[in-house]
């Protein structure tokens, strides 16, 4: 079957893969600018967080620490051509915050939750006249994915890279605790957490 697959993977593309790709952008673009026009993410944030921390505080009753933590999103969500084998067997913390929660027009500022991706920013900001200084191009990539690993942009040469266009942070950490830090506040770990990986805890 797998190989049936490969040798025809254009027809498979074509009747398969795009047309249900079409569909989960036309199905996540309606229900992000819905969440985002009702207004109800920051008053869900905080209990998404607290689920967060409960389920690293889980990790440590069950495993005492000894599996490693993974991010349970998907492989195929993220940009990255690797398969994620690792996440069968690490723990998996679901990290699901997808939301838009502020636009602060007077500080030029957007708080936005992990998995809120370029496409979605972009979306929202554009008919506000706002653009984020520093935007990966590729829609899907994340706010969370961005950071920990790496987004560059032509706008780079004079704002840095995605992670330094970042005000603050928070970071949920492998004791469990919600950590805030800025260039003010927990500094040596604001600078630390660009490049880690997720090593340092989950954004
Ligand atoms: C084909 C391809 C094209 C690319 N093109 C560009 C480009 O045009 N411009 C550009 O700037 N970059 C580009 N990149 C690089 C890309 O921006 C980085 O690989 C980025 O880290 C991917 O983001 P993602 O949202 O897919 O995150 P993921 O790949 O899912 O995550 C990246 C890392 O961050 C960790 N992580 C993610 N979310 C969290 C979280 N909430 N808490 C803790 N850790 C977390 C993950 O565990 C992982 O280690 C490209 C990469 C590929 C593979």
């Amino acid at each position: 079957m797998l190989d049936f697959l490969i040798k025809y993977r254009g027809i498979f593309v074509v009747l398969f893969v795009l047309p249900v790709s079409l569909v989960f952008k036309a199905y996540m673009g309606t229900r992000n600018r819905l969440a985002f026009w009702q207004n109800s993410a920051p008053e869900k944030h905080a209990d998404r967080v607290k689920k967060v921390q409960q389920q690293v505080k889980d990790w440590q009753e069950k495993t005492g620490g000894n599996i490693p933590m993974c991010t349970a999103r998907p492989g195929w969500q993220a940009m990255s051509l690797k398969q994620g084998n690792y996440k069968k067997t690490h723990y998996q913390v679901d990290v699901s915050l997808m939301d838009i929660l502020e636009i602060d027009e007077e500080k030029g500022t957007v708080r936005v939750e992990p998995m809120a991706n370029m496409g979605q920013i972009s979306a929202i900001l554009k008919p506000l006249g706002w653009s984020l200084a520093v935007v990966p191009e590729l829609d899907a990539l994340t706010v969370g994915g961005l950071i920990n690993g790496f987004g560059i942009e032509a706008s780079s040469h004079k704002y840095g890279l995605f992670q330094y266009i970042c005000e603050s942070l928070e970071i949920v950490t492998a004791d469990g605790e919600l950590v805030k830090c800025s260039k003010d506040e927990n500094s040596e770990l604001y600078y630390a957490i660009p490049w880690s990986y997720g090593s340092l805890g989950f954004l």
